[in-house]
């Protein structure tokens, strides 16, 4: 059954996420900055506009709020940098594009799709990744723009509990207590990601992020990486995952969930728990994901307290949810 509405699903990252924990204007606030990036991404798919604009419009959102660990915002590497990766994928043709450790351009995902769109590669890293943003004419940001004090505090935090030495903040870095009161601290987490389909019935996918607290030695997770973070087939579905990556990569998530999709024939609820509820939980991984499919299906799954997630479908309401007990 294809029809010709649209529909989107967005994720603000997966955690320890309690009801208990969270203050009134705290829950408002990651609830409003959800429902921001649905409408804008919504915007693009009421307009005719393809899967992947929308997919864009919807993480810049997301990456320009400090609330969520992707691009300003994001959580510090064990050194004190923001190293940021995030991935798009196109279901209508299988183009992807990608970036790791970028530490200098505004929008990640930005970047992500120009290396789809205007490189013959699908995955650029670290310093080779923001020449190319800037090539392309990316808005180029100081690495200070990222920071976020209560990211810093959480790192602090995690380094002395590790034994490690803190390092000095970073040059440029304002002490700036403004989103300190309405942020939660999901523990290392919070990545963004967005599944989007449009009026034509493709989809497309996108995921951005920080990566983990403390990460060391030019750690990678699941993000950038096509098939673990983030995966899209017109033959079966659009995936964007957050949670702990190293399980992510290793269950190739995103895509062994397209593949109970297309060579089961699994729908796509069933396809999502059987990976997260499953497997995930099976492995020991915590996290979550979102998932659309060409007929319109939308669905979502975590293993974890919480997960900031918003849907809304052509027609619908939008419906945006926090904790594991909320629909
Ligand atoms: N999956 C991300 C990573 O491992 C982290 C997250 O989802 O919060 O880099």
């Amino acid at each position: 059954m294809t029809s010709s509405t649209w529909s989107l699903v967005v994720h603000g990252g997966s955690g320890v996420i309690d009801r208990a924990d969270l203050k009134p204007e705290q829950d408002r606030a990651y609830r409003a900055a959800l429902a921001k990036a649905l409408e804008a991404g919504a915007a693009v798919l009421r307009r005719g506009d393809i899967a992947l604009d929308a997919v864009e419009a919807a993480i810049h959102v997301l990456e320009d709020d400090p609330l969520f660990n992707a691009g300003r915002g994001a959580v510090f590497t064990a050194d004190g940098r923001n190293e940021l990766d995030a991935a798009i994928m196109d279901g209508a043709t299988l183009e992807a594009g990608a970036v790791a450790g970028v530490t200098r351009v505004r929008n990640p995902i930005s970047a992500a799709r120009a290396v789809m769109a205007r490189s013959p590669h699908v995955l650029l890293m670290g310093s080779g990744a923001d020449a190319f943003a800037a090539a392309e004419g990316l808005t180029r940001v100081d690495p200070s723009y990222f920071f976020v004090e209560r990211r810093w505090r959480a790192l602090e935090k995690q380094l002395l509990r590790e034994g490690l030495t803190v390092p000095p903040r970073p040059a440029g870095a304002a002490i700036d207590e403004s989103h300190a009161a309405l942020a939660h601290d999901e523990g290392k987490r919070g990545t963004v990601g967005v599944v989007a389909r449009d009026v034509r019935a493709n989809v497309a996918a996108g995921t951005s992020t920080g990566g983990t607290t403390g990460k060391r030695w030019g750690r990678v997770g699941d993000s950038p990486l096509i098939g673990a973070g983030t995966y899209a087939s017109n033959r079966s579905a659009a995936v964007s995952g957050t949670g702990e990556g190293e399980y992510f990569i290793r269950l190739g998530v995103a895509r062994e969930i397209c593949a109970l999709v297309e060579l089961k024939g699994l729908s796509l609820q069933a396809a999502v728990d059987a990976v997260i509820q499953t497997d995930l939980s099976a492995l020991g991984g915590q996290g979550g994901v979102i998932a659309v499919a060409p007929d319109g299906q939308m669905a979502w799954s975590f293993n974890t307290s919480g997960m900031y997630r918003a849907r809304l479908a052509e027609g619908g309401a939008p419906q945006v949810a926090i904790y594991k007990d909320e629909p």
